[in-house]
């Protein structure tokens, strides 16, 4: 079985990107710079945000957080967005999620200017994606695909299974995972809550995508033997982090598979810093 390791893999993108970061800047006069907006307290979105606050610090791009109350209404943090995808300085704008439940992120989103939408939400961008145009991809799905390519796992010809039909990772996920590219190519199916024979579509997969928000839902029955396995969940349990495969009874039956801690969530830091720099190249030279 071989360990598909995020976490080394991750720092070896972050730390190729610090050199085109000090070299970009010599030619542009600045560094790119990461605009964040943390709405309210949330634990998790907190340590979300001081992470890509420090991954940008060692990738040489600036980052500035806006940190803003529960309270604050609609109106003014869509004015805030607006402000900042009008602000010339600034390359790349996300919203960290999930927000209190009276404001409405599409609508904030929306707002966030298309060339700096370093999340890949933006309509636009989704669009783009969707007909295979280049554009700003979401770092969660971006990231499995660059784990996979860094293992050199192609998925040309296999049978990929998607767990989650998210926005954020489920479908973009799958959408990836077709596309007409080299290392792609693969023929997906999407699983849901709603998947009458979830154990079956699974036991199909040659490379199986756990994105669920359950901890340990991905059984050894739901493995076909020499498949890999991604596991995108982070659950947090009384036994600490965890992901949504049952990592210890499905490992011998991979033939690589994702850890949590140190998977996909290192990578999804990794495209994020990479998709700030491809913003910031973009703006600079167009
Ligand atoms: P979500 O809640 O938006 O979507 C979960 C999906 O799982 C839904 O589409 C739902 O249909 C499906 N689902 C739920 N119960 C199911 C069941 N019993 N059978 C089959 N399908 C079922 O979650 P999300 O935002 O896509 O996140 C999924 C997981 O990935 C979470 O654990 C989240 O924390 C994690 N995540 C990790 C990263 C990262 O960087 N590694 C990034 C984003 C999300």
């Amino acid at each position: 079985m071989q360990l598909l390791d995020g976490k080394a893999t991750a720092l070896s993108i972050r730390q190729n990107l610090a050199v085109d970061v000090e070299r970009l800047k010599k030619i542009h006069g600045r560094a790119p710079h990461l605009a964040v907006v943390l709405v309210g307290d949330d634990p998790a979105s907190q340590v979300y945000v001081r992470n890509k606050e420090r991954g940008c610090a060692e990738a040489g791009i600036t980052s500035s957080a806006h940190r803003i109350g529960a309270d604050v209404t609609q109106s003014s943090l869509e004015a805030l967005v607006r402000e900042l995808s009008a602000n010339d300085e600034i390359d790349g704008i996300l919203v960290q999620a999930p927000l209190p439940r009276h404001l409405d992120l599409l609508a904030v989103q929306s707002l966030v200017d298309p060339d700096k939408d370093v999340d890949g939400f933006h309509p636009v961008n989704v669009g783009k994606l969707c007909i295979g145009l280049p554009c700003l991809m979401p770092c969660t799905p971006a990231g499995v695909m660059e784990l996979l390519k860094h293992y050199d796992i192609s998925c040309a010809g296999k049978k990929a299974v998607v767990i989650g039909r998210s926005n954020i990772v489920g479908k973009p996920m799958a959408l990836l995972l077709a596309r007409a590219e080299p290392m792609a190519n693969a023929t997906v199916t999407i699983c849901h809550s709603r998947t009458p024979d979830l154990v079956g579509e699974c036991r199909s997969a040659d490379i199986l995508v756990a994105a669920i928000g359950r901890p340990k839902f991905v059984t050894r029955e739901m493995v076909k033997p020499g498949a890999v396995v991604v596991d995108v969940g982070i659950n947090r349990t009384e036994q600490g982090l965890c992901g949504d495969v049952d990592f210890e009874a499905v490992k011998d039956l991979a033939s690589a598979i994702t850890p949590v801690p140190g998977g996909i969530g290192p990578m999804t830091i990794a495209m994020l810093l990479a998709n700030t720099v491809k913003a910031y190249t973009w703006r600079m030279e167009r």
